[in-house]
């Protein structure tokens, strides 16, 4: 390239960046209109970021790539990077010029073992695993803001740290870089994450307290084997005590979290106040007794333990009380839990720089999934966002899990510019 064209493109692109900001010469931009325009600019590449993490997805425990990409994005940018917490998490270090707090944003980085259709032209590279949940999207987006903010390093106030969580599928992750030693001398002072799920893409929504149901798997164990008929009338006179619904609405009809009336974001949503439990129980035997095993979704924490009493009362009184063993919870995870003051705060924050209204609040919990991130809240004030990746119009539906699951990657222009400017308030 000639000298004279350099100059002219030079000239050319100083006169052209502006326009989109206002008419503002960069210079004159404020920090948050500076994130957007830094947003914008790196877009394009945050796409090819998640793309390359979806042509090679890696499943729990096995994110050695995706360790390795992170590691290169995160020092490239600048930043110091840390490993050796746990597994292949990556955990990378921005400090602002000016003094402030210690704010965390974390990123889950392994894929699923799935092997649906994709309809993308990104395929998985790899037989039998795909980014079917979003972490690829939740990565792109944790690089997105690692950049934006390097970008306005000047006046960033206080230390962003930029976890890449291993191992959340498996819920084992976020617990062991919770109580890791090094980790805990990083003296967080606050939190933040999102999960990419079945909104409209540019929608991000947030509630105070629990975000999903509280997931429990129930056994049931007994001296001898039940037959098919006797596991069957258990089953429902189980299911007919436990389950609870909200004026008989089905909030286990998963899709309709996005419909207006009865969805999250409708104050009168089904998705709260209710119990859910698997239609089949499973049966197994196993050391000389024969188990019976369901899901429950239970969203009120008070109601859970009147659960394991009462599936005891029920056996008792029907014919099979006497074979009856042990009634237990085999799966108690913690569940995502905001803490009210710091949510309001960050809606507000965000509300003042983007608008009234911005986010939508959520009124409901989102049954069958959950977020080892909840390890975190035990630790670190934190707040867990949804943020939407459907379009409808284009037939993208961003149900996490689902074979159908796919992103318009619009959400990752969305989730780089909001929690930027969120992280950057924080840490002042
Ligand atoms: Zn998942
Ligand atoms: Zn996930």
């Amino acid at each position: 390239m000639n000298k004279q064209i350099l100059l002219t493109l030079l000239i050319l692109s100083t006169f052209c960046t502006p326009i989109a900001y206002g008419q503002k010469p960069k210079s004159k931009l404020t920090v948050h209109e500076s994130i957007q325009f830094e947003t914008d600019k790196i877009f394009d590449k945050l796409v090819q970021i998640r793309r390359d993490f979806h042509e090679n997805p890696e499943l729990a425990g096995k994110e050695k790539r995706t360790q390795e990409v992170i590691k290169k994005h995160l020092l490239d940018l600048g930043l110091q990077v840390e490993t050796e917490i746990y597994g292949y998490g990556v955990i990378g270090i921005l400090k602002g010029d000016k003094k402030g707090k210690n704010i965390a944003w974390r990123a889950d980085m392994d894929a699923l073992p799935n092997d649906f259709p994709d309809p993308s032209d990104f395929k998985s590279k790899v037989k039998g695993v795909q980014h079917g949940c979003g972490h690829d999207v939740h990565m792109a987006v944790a690089i997105g803001i690692a950049e934006v903010l390097a970008k306005n390093k000047k006046s960033l106030r206080g230390t962003v740290y930029f976890i890449f969580q291993p191992e959340e599928e498996t819920f084992i992750g976020a617990k062991r870089i919770a109580e890791n030693k090094k980790f805990e001398q990083f003296k967080l002072d606050e939190i933040y994450s999102l999960h990419v799920t079945a909104l409209p893409a540019g929608q991000i929504m947030v509630k105070a307290n629990e975000m999903y149901a509280y997931q429990k798997e129930i056994n049931i164990r007994f001296k001898n084997a039940l037959s098919g008929e006797e596991i069957k009338e258990l089953t429902s006179k189980i299911r007919n005590s436990l389950v609870r619904s909200n004026n008989g609405s089905k909030p286990w009809e998963i899709q309709s979290i996005i419909d207006p009336k009865i969805g999250l974001a409708n104050p009168s949503t089904i998705f709260k106040d209710y119990l859910i439990a698997d239609e089949k129980f499973r049966t197994y035997s196993k050391n000389d007794s024969f188990h019976m095993n369901a899901e429950l979704y239970e969203t009120d924490a008070d109601k859970i333990k009147n659960i394991i009493p009462s599936v005891e009362q029920i056996i008792k009184d029907s014919n099979y009380g006497s074979q009856l063993l042990s009634v237990s919870f085999i799966k108690e995870n913690p569940t995502v839990l905001n803490p009210p003051n710091l949510t309001r705060n960050s809606i507000n924050t965000l509300d003042t720089i983007y608008g009234k209204g911005f986010i939508t609040p959520d009124y409901g919990q989102v049954p069958y999934f959950n977020d080892d991130f909840a390890y975190f809240q035990q630790k670190i004030p934190g707040v867990y966002f949804l943020l939407g990746g459907s379009n409808f119009e284009k037939g993208i539906t961003a149900m996490n899990h689902a074979p159908n699951f796919e992103v318009d990657e619009e959400c990752i222009r969305t989730g780089v510019r909001t929690f930027s400017s969120l992280l950057f308030e924080r840490g002042k």
